[in-house]
């Protein structure tokens, strides 16, 4: 069986020109997505480049089997929050139209166009075109126009994502967005498509997809489709989103509530109305799926009252960020969900930033005035619908240096600012509470050094497609084999996928350390995770002891993941998987093991 080619295209904004790139050969060591992006970054940023500089690239990164266990497009950047490896991958079909329009790995960008502009790619047609008609527009209309008018023009509909007005202000949380609600939320893209004039992009392919066995991809996939296990997640997963998680987390208090300050036990009333059954009743919600993925998890809403008319979809991510944690009742999920996927927000970061907003308020820290004359309030719909604006458009001293994250904020609030905000390496942690020790993802968020799943996201299949496809096929990495050599013709054994993904995790973090991440200061929790208990619903207390915290940290670096005592690579194993030039640049930086 020929082996296909991997391929990227590369667009220079500046001068509007492109290129097609073979990237077969880096695909075998990293597959796509986050591993490609993260190599293509290393190799062409050098090291400290800012991350909204102009020559910075980003890498909208698919692969060939996109598509196929759900879809994905996986962004890797710089990120503009943290200046380390950032990922953000969408859901929704944007991936299989690169994949279709012979562009299997993705399109990487770079440069900045002259003016505010979207990317047009249709097959081996790409144009860099004007859109500064579209400046400051929210995302649906951005999205419904662009498409509309390619429409007219080809007659065909085309896959976009676009940038909100957040993005355009180089807000760092700011998301971008594709079919109005598949949100690349994380690490702010936004921002980084922002940096480069870039509103959107927009592409249709009508020549693929092009796989080395058709049959046997089709063969698999018909495997997954018509099994009685994918009968069996839809009642689930597919039936009520991942909303349906969020009542469960709340009450079990890996969710917080009021700024992480409280839990179920100290508002019951805000977490009855957090049933996915509930608001199943009262809204109208529908399962959606991306394409090729017969799980179908997305679950969109209408919403219809006095405040108005709102659509959207909720999020775990969102819920955890903007409801409960702001004392609001589930259905003003509804509103909040919304607004942040037309100004283009991030759910968690945002809504943790205005929940800090409230806390530094009543603790005098800022002023109203310093709100631009919002007062803020727990459990005030209009406050936290109008703050995200705020945040977005850099309106008022407050919500322009949230607008800037955490790490960036806490140096205009000052150091009385620093016990109130709720977060993790300087993002957000709304979900999973990081004090609760057996629900918490404390200990993984605190050791984490950049983003990115080594294995999905750089394959850009779905976490949630691929369970049941788990299930079937006898594990991940057999799924992620028997897809990878149907599609491409190569012959991957599962050591190699192995190494792929120790490979991709190992380089995220190398690339991180080399800009700057500080293991002596970065790898840890908030204040108040060592010195504010919260209760579980059992009456069960959980906090951190720094002593018990720094021991299962070590644990963990040096049994669960493979790094030294202080969580830095091994020299010998970076060599042994090809990484030899991270040693290089990081062994004079004292940054390997
Ligand atoms: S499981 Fe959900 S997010 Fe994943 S590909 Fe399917 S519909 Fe999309």
């Amino acid at each position: 069986m020929a082996e296909i080619k991997i391929q990227y295209l590369e667009v220079d904004l500046t001068t509007g020109t492109s290129k097609v790139v073979d990237a077969t050969a880096l695909a075998k060591q990293y597959f796509g997505g986050w591993g490609l992006g993260t190599k293509l970054m290393w190799d062409q940023m050098p090291k400290g480049m800012d991350a909204l500089d102009p020559n910075a690239v980003v890498f909208v990164g698919c692969g060939p089997v996109s598509g196929l266990v759900g879809s994905k497009t996986c962004i890797a950047h710089k990120s503009p929050l943290t200046n380390w490896a950032g990922e953000s991958s969408l859901s929704g079909d944007f991936a299989w139209e690169m994949v279709s329009a012979g562009y299997n790995a993705g399109i990487l960008l770079k440069g900045k166009a002259p003016k505010l502009s979207y990317l047009y790619v249709y097959d081996d047609k790409v144009e860099v075109r004007d859109a500064t008609a579209l400046k400051g527009k929210w995302m649906r209309e951005t999205e419904e126009t662009i498409q509309s008018q390619l429409n007219k023009e080809t007659g065909e509909i085309f896959s976009v994502i676009v940038n909100g007005p957040a993005g355009e202000n180089l807000v760092r949380i700011a998301n971008v967005t594709t079919q109005y609600i598949h949100s690349g939320s994380k690490c702010g893209p936004g921002a980084s498509f922002g940096a480069k004039n870039l509103k959107a992009i927009a592409v249709k392919g009508k020549k693929g997809p092009t796989y080395a066995d058709h049959k046997a991809v089709n063969d698999l996939w018909m495997s997954y489709a018509t099994s009685p296990v994918t009968a069996l997640h839809r009642t689930g997963e597919s039936r009520w989103g991942h909303y349906r998680s969020l009542q469960g987390c709340l009450r079990h208090v890996v969710d917080p509530f009021k700024n992480a300050h409280g839990s179920y036990n100290d508002f019951p009333d805000i977490n009855e109305g957090y049933s996915f059954h509930l608001m199943n009743l009262r809204h109208t919600q529908w399962p959606i799926a991306c394409h090729g993925c017969a799980a179908a998890c997305f679950m969109p809403y209408v919403r219809r009252d006095e405040r108005g008319t709102f659509a959207g979809e909720y999020r775990h991510g969102n819920s955890a960020g903007q409801g409960a944690n702001l004392l609001l009742p589930g259905w003003s999920l509804c509103e909040t969900s919304a607004i942040i996927d037309e100004v283009g927000l991030e759910g968690e970061e945002s809504g943790c930033l205005v929940a800090w907003a409230i806390d530094l308020y009543d603790a005098k820290i800022i002023s109203q005035a310093d709100c631009d004359g919002l007062i803020p309030k727990y459990g005030d719909l209009d406050f936290a619908v109008e703050f995200h604006k705020k945040i977005a458009l850099r309106q008022g001293k407050a919500a322009n240096a949230m607008a800037e994250g955490f790490y960036r904020a806490m140096k205009v609030f000052g150091d009385a600012s620093i016990p109130y905000a709720w977060h993790v390496q300087g993002q957000a942690r709304p979900r999973y509470d990081a004090r609760h020790k057996v629900g918490g993802n404390g200990l993984s968020n605190a050791t984490a050094c950049g983003a990115g799943s080594a294995l999905n996201d750089s394959l850009t299949i779905c976490n949630f497609a691929i369970t049941p496809f788990s299930t079937i096929m006898g594990g991940n990495n057999a799924v992620a084999q028997k897809f990878w050599n149907a599609a491409t013709g190569q012959n991957i054994s599962t050591t190699d996928i192995n190494n792929i993904v120790r490979r991709n995790e190992l380089l995220g973090r190398c690339y991180s350390l080399r800009e700057g991440f500080d293991i002596t200061k970065d790898y840890d929790l908030p204040p108040r995770a060592f010195s504010e208990p919260i209760k579980d619903r059992y009456g069960n207390s959980w906090v951190w002891t720094r002593d018990e915290f720094e021991a299962a940290k070590k644990s963990r670096f040096t049994t669960t993941m493979g790094l030294t005592d202080k969580g830095l690579p091994k020299e010998a194993e970076l060599n042994t998987l090809g990484l030899g030039f991270c040693v290089d640049t990081l062994k004079p930086m004292g940054l390997v093991g």
